[in-house]
């Protein structure tokens, strides 16, 4: 309570609502853009995804389609819900398009660089009031907010994949983010069905903080000649109570998103301890992204998906 320092009567404090979020947009429409726009539709939410490709628009207009299918055949959802939310998904390739939204989150590649730009060509086209977030894995919400012109509206919202499946969502504070913006984020997480982690601005924040270096430790244990990838997979899976070994999660993460958060780590935490392995190097040189390009440890042109070390 606050006192009136006239009178000296005890007064409410002022208490600002945070915004409520009714439309969204999505910046991307790889595997995180099509999953967050998928929990934001079925959550009654009208989205938006834009994408510079077109054909990853369609793409991922399908892989909805069918995810959605897949929770109907569970019963997970009714038929209903998936045709209302399917009708709530519009697709572009111009920022113009979020010019009502109300929050805008970014799920382009992993790539600072790449991301700035997104943001600066990204606020013209948004109203004064529209908050902006990032997926990003491991990159920071400051640095990124700094380029934006609303830094106090900007906020860090990471969440795991497959979206429609993983509860959790990591909510990261820039320095500059307004606890507006922080519980506007927070009532979406929840609206969302998901259960959100506040982590702070280091890189990587919690999660990838953990999880990758862990990945890039079993590649250099393959690298090595330590053990196969089978080897690997099995032994955490079935030695640690892993579902997934680390090279089947690094495939399914993508390898080029695996480097560029070993990379962020390396940099900003400043310690050999974060060392990309040659070996992941090589593959992303390669073009061998994990299942969304059809090889990384696995060959997925198999069936089932064949270790290829
Ligand atoms: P992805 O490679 O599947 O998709 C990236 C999409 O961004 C592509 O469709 C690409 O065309 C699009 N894109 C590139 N430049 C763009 C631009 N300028 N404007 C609009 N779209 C552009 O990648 P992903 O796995 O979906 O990852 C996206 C983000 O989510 C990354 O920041 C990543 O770190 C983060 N993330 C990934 C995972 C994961 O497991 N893959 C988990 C959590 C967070």
């Amino acid at each position: 309570m606050n006192i009136d320092v006239k009178s000296g009567i005890g007064v409410a404090p002022m208490v600002t609502e945070p915004p409520e979020i009714q439309s969204v947009g999505v910046v991307g429409a790889g595997q995180m853009g099509n999953g967050i726009a998928h929990v934001c539709a079925l959550a009654g939410l009208p989205v938006t995804i834009v994408d510079i490709k077109p054909e990853a628009l369609t793409k991922a207009m399908d892989i909805m389609a069918r995810n959605m299918d897949r929770q109907v055949k569970r019963s997970l959802v009714t038929s209903d819900q998936r045709d209302e939310a399917l009708a709530l998904v519009t697709t572009s390739t111009d920022y113009a398009a979020f010019k009502d939204a109300d929050f805008v989150i970014e799920a382009a590649t992993e790539k600072e660089d790449l991301k700035r730009l997104v943001f600066k060509s990204l606020v013209p086209n948004l109203k004064p009031s529209c908050m902006v977030a990032s997926n990003t894995s491991s990159i920071s919400i400051t640095r990124l907010g700094a380029v934006t012109d609303r830094p106090e509206k900007f906020i860090g919202m990471h969440f795991m994949n497959p979206v429609p499946v993983m509860k959790l969502v990591e909510i990261i504070r820039g320095i500059a983010t307004d606890e507006p913006t922080f519980q506007a984020v927070k009532a979406l997480a929840q609206r969302l069905g998901k259960v959100s982690a506040v982590a702070e601005d280091f890189p990587a924040f919690i999660v990838n903080r953990i999880l990758v270096p862990m990945i890039n430790e079993a590649v250099f244990a393959l690298y090595e000649g330590v053990g196969s990838v089978s080897a690997i997979d099995d032994a955490m899976k079935l030695g640690a109570n892993h579902p997934m070994g680390p090279l089947e999660l690094a495939d399914f993460i993508g390898l080029d998103t695996c480097l560029s958060i070993m990379q962020v780590l390396y940099e900003g935490l400043s310690d050999s301890k974060y060392r990309p392995c040659p070996l992941l190097v090589k593959y992303v040189e390669a073009g061998w992204y994990g299942r969304k390009t059809g090889r990384g440890f696995y060959d997925y042109t198999q069936t089932p998906p064949r270790p290829t070390r």
